[in-house]
């Protein structure tokens, strides 16, 4: 369970990004929807450990966020708006060394994980292929795949769909609904649809402030 507790963040040049936000999430796929400017980024990144809030709290099971950013990244999977691919590895290289970073140490074992992983996301065929030259569909799932490298227990995506075709998006959902089975994933999107389509929970976000919390059925009519 991640518990949110009056999370603020105001940037250096006065920008107030976060405004007291308290949230409490389960297991399953919740949706953060909000403008551009929402703030829906700094939460994400906030959750991620990659930028302090001014003050609040974040804990997750027993993890306090904050206090133990190292412990919460070991079960973190977090996949940004924009990553940098290195554009000669292949995506096999690329997952075989993130997998041997994050401990699976038989070279055996390692190899047949990093095949399943590329089967799981579709990538298979494109293991050989370099990522530079990968299509937006194609990076996006390996986006996920390198996300998902040892079961992470939570998953932050933040708008992934963004130039994808409507058959990538769908592949990309459906890979998505798959691990809120077994996770707390976070999806932050400007798209209502995908919320409906995907989340059993959401939360209108704007001006750094959280507006309505709910079941996307419930909450469609206000939408
Ligand atoms: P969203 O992800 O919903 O688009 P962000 O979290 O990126 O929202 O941004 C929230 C607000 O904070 C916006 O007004 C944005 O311009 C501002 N902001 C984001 N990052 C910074 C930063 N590093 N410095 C100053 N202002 C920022
Ligand atoms: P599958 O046969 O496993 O369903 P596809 O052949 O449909 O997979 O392709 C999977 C993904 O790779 C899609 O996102 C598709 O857009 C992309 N893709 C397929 N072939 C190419 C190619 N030759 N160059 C670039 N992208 C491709």
């Amino acid at each position: 369970m991640l518990t949110i507790k009056n999370l603020n963040k105001t940037y250096a040049n006065g920008t107030q990004a976060l405004n007291n936000v308290s949230i409490t999430l389960e297991k399953g796929m919740f949706g953060l929807l909000g403008p551009n400017g929402a703030g829906k980024s700094t939460l994400m990144k906030t959750i991620a450990t990659l930028q302090l809030a001014d003050s609040g709290a974040i804990t997750f099971n027993d993890i306090d966020v904050f206090k133990q950013p190292e412990e919460l990244r070991k079960i973190l999977g977090y996949l940004p708006q924009d990553f940098g691919v290195y554009p000669k590895v292949t995506a096999e290289m690329m997952l075989t060394h993130i997998a041997k970073v994050k401990g699976i140490t038989n070279t055996k074992e390692r190899k047949e994980y990093v095949l399943e992983l590329l089967n799981k996301v579709n990538l298979y065929k494109f293991r050989n292929r370099n990522l530079g030259d990968f299509s937006g569909g194609m990076r996006q799932r390996f986006g996920i795949a390198q996300a998902i490298i040892g079961n992470p227990q939570l998953i932050i995506v933040d708008e992934p769909t963004a130039g994808l075709d409507p058959m990538e998006r769908n592949r990309f959902h459906n890979l998505l609904s798959e691990l809120g089975e077994n996770a707390v994933v976070i999806l932050s999107t400007h798209i209502v649809d995908d919320v409906i389509n995907l989340c059993h929970e959401m939360a209108v976000f704007n001006e750094g402030k959280i507006l309505v919390k709910g079941k996307p059925q419930e909450l469609s009519d206000t939408l």
